[in-house]
């Protein structure tokens, strides 16, 4: 339940006064539900209005603040030409114009002889000083109304910055009196304002340093963000892992036997992560941990063998991907392994025909399967384990997926160990932003004999020769894969592209070229998928990023066309679908010339370094927090004010402040925590707040 102080913030935004239908509309798209969904739309710049010169002396393009009597009206004579009114002071003549202005509304808004004050960009027409659609007027004996300085507030159609302003000053206004909810020394020593302050402060810019992100008022919001967040997190964490849980203890034998029948040496890391997940499932507690590493470092083994691991404990387990095809993989590799040590695996997805449906779900209860592939429907579906010992969630490119999760086992009081494999290497900070302070294990190093991929970038006009040397790959009997343009608004054109892409390299090649997009079903997919990875197909023409987690050790050449369009993880992680073999592999980046300086960057990143880690970091900072957590598909969580490349250390603090408040359990027995389970109120974390009752 909301604290009744939350009250007046958290009524829908078109509750404030003034705001009819359409202007809903507008501030729900730009601003959110709810009127406290205004304070934290802060400015992002200022207009000075201190620049007051007299009309001969005002200088073009500027901001002026000028003081003037009226002189004449002169209403458009015609439609479409302008209103204007004509001005003086004791230095020269201005115009002050409007576009569709009502004769009546100004005739009483500036009656002749009157003086005022008026505010705007100064501009000129044919020499003549004019300021179209004044942002200001306030008869001279009101001058004091008039800001000296104006926090300046991003737009959306419809919307001024005036009505902004109005509807925010109004929410800062109702902004209740909160008590303190930072650790009392730590607040002294940053010097921050009071939470009320801080918003008042951060809407109330003065000059150029106060919108600044540095700025204490602006660091302090950041600041109780962050702390939100990861409050959350650690009580979801802490409800994982609460003491119930299952020892899972090591199985020699088993282990040996899958190392007997996989033909290849593990490396360093996969054989550390082993360990350490093996560890976890031994002790008595409950584990949850995270594997990254990037694709094509062997994730999957590592999860073979703790799924080996429930197994000879005679418990089962469960593994998730994050689509149909995916999952059907995952079963691909690792059903023979599990036949040859005698395990029982199956699958089971939405395409699970409905007779080998029932038979699964009755095995599952009955304790006849010991290992189910699926997807997320696996636990969304009525469906019942004989004694379920560990959950892997494959979540590839997206995050947090596994909080969802959370729900569905909460009420078990004999709770699965949980393994979350992210494919997507991701910067220590937005790791503990999606994860909080979770365990994790990480596959550092590539499988040994992988040759580094060799990177190319060429302009688009070099089409033909790609699309020649395509020959020469197909005469070894290797594999491409032609990745077409991402055009994020459409489906229709991005298919459109990667079909004229296709039936230009079928023209060439015939039958040997496949096409694979999202709006095929999962069977033609699957077929077309298969043809390339066992059969006679050898270029696969995709739309950009349906088929990540996709292996095809035969695939050496991955050309991406337009790749400046591409984000640099998305570009790490369709290149890494190649060298997945000791053979050569290389990738081409087409790309449409000249290149920006930012697109120019990616690229070099990429053919400097394959590297997942750094690539990361470095998208991190060139595209900024907010784009990359700003696609609501990652799931990862969104920021409203706190900036992942800047407040690192900010966060690193709030870490260790919301560990320091878990382990004192202060939420419960401080009257520091009744103030934190406001600030969990006000940033929409109240979610978590039922972990902490749970225990
Ligand atoms: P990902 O981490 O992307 O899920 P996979 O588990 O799919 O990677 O492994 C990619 C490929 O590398 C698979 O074909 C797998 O069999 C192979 N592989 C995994 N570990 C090794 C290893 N240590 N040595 C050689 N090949 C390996
Ligand atoms: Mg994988």
């Amino acid at each position: 339940m909301r604290p009744k102080i939350l009250d007046q913030l958290f009524k829908p935004i078109e509750t404030a006064r003034g705001i009819g239908p359409r202007l809903k509309l507008r501030l729900k798209y730009l601003i959110g539900e709810n009127i406290i969904d205004l304070l934290w739309h802060l400015p992002n710049n200022i207009i000075d209005r201190s620049y007051t010169p007299t009309i001969s002396n005002a200088e073009k393009d500027r901001i002026v603040t000028i003081e003037v009597t009226v002189l004449k009206h002169n209403p458009s004579k015609r439609r479409g030409l302008p209103y204007k009114v004509k001005c003086i002071d004791e230095t020269g003549e201005i115009d002050l114009i409007w576009f569709n202005g009502r004769r009546q509304y100004l005739e009483e808004l500036l009656p002749i002889g009157e003086n005022f004050i008026v505010s705007g960009k100064l501009e000129a027409y044919k020499e003549k000083k004019q300021i179209i659609h004044p942002q200001h007027i306030v008869l001279s004996t009101k001058s004091k109304s008039l800001p000296n300085v104006e926090p300046v507030y991003s737009l959306t159609q419809g919307l001024t910055n005036k009505v902004i302003s109005n509807h925010i000053n109004r929410a800062i206004n109702i902004i209740p009196d909160f008590s303190e909810w930072q650790d009392a020394e730590f607040y002294k020593s940053m010097k921050w304002p009071s939470f009320s302050e801080a918003l008042k402060n951060a809407h109330n810019p003065k000059n150029e340093s106060d919108i600044d992100h540095k700025n204490p008022a602006r660091q302090r919001l950041a600041y109780d963000e962050l702390l939100a967040n990861q409050l959350s997190l650690a009580l979801l964490a802490k409800n994982f892992e609460a003491p119930v849980g299952q020892s899972i203890k090591k199985n020699n034998i088993l282990l040996n036997s899958l190392y007997k029948n996989i033909p290849f040496e593990l490396t360093n890391s996969q054989k550390v992560a082993i360990e350490e997940i093996s560890q976890g499932l031994e002790r008595p507690n409950r584990m949850i941990r995270l594997l990254q590493g990037d694709v094509g470092s062997g994730k999957t083994i590592v999860a073979l063998a703790a799924l080996f691991q429930a197994s000879g404990n005679s418990k089962q387990a469960a593994m998730m991907a994050p689509t149909e095809l995916l999952a059907r993989q995952h079963f691909e590799s690792i059903k023979n392994l599990c036949l040859k040590s005698n395990i029982k695996v199956e699958i089971l997805t939405g395409k699970t025909k409905r007779l080998d449906r029932e038979r699964i779900v009755h095995d599952l209860s009955a304790g006849d399967i010991d290992i189910i592939l699926g997807t997320h429907a696996l636990f969304q579906d009525k469906i019942s384990f004989h004694n379920l010992g560990l959950v892997v969630i494959d979540e590839q490119h997206r995050f947090g997926v596994h909080q969802r999760l959370s729900l569905t086992s909460k009420n078990s009081n004999n709770p699965p160990d949980i393994i979350i494999m992210s494919a997507t290497p991701i910067p220590r900070t937005l790791e503990l932003t999606a994860y909080g302070s979770m365990q994790v294990s990480r596959l550092l190093d590539k499988p040994v004999g992988r040759k580094p991929i060799k990177t190319i970038a060429k302009p688009l006009s070099k089409v033909d020769e790609a699309t020649e040397s395509l020959k020469r790959l197909m005469e070894n009997g290797e594999k491409a894969y032609w990745v077409c343009p991402l055009i994020e608004e459409s489906e229709k054109i991005d298919l459109a592209a990667a079909e004229d892409r296709f039936a230009s390299l079928k023209n060439i090649y015939g039958n040997r070229v496949g096409l694979v997009h999202g709006r095929m079903s999962i069977e033609e997919r699957e077929e077309t998928m298969k043809e390339f990875k066992y059969g006679n197909k050898n270029i696969l023409v995709a739309t950009t990023v349906i088929e990540v987690g996709i292996d095809v050790p035969d695939a050496t050449f991955m050309i991406i066309e337009h790749s400046e369009r591409f984000g640099l993880s998305q570009l790490h992680q369709l290149r890494g679908r190649v060298g997945r073999s000791d053979k050569a592999s290389s990738c081409l980046l087409l790309y449409r010339s000249p290149l920006g300086e930012n697109a120019k960057k990616r690229i070099e990143t990429l053919r400097e370094t394959d590297d997942g880690f750094i690539i990361a970091e470095e998208d991190l900072i060139l595209r900024g927090a907010g784009e990359v957590l700003g696609t609501k598909q990652s799931g990862l969580p969104y920021f409203k004010i706190a900036n992942l490349s800047t407040d690192r250390d900010l966060l690193e603090t709030a870490r260790n402040d919301s560990n320091y408040i878990i382990e004192n359990n202060l939420l419960n027995n401080s009257d520091r925590g009744k103030n934190l389970k406001i600030l969990l109120h006000l940033f929409n974390k109240e979610e978590a707040l039922k972990y902490l009752d749970a225990g």
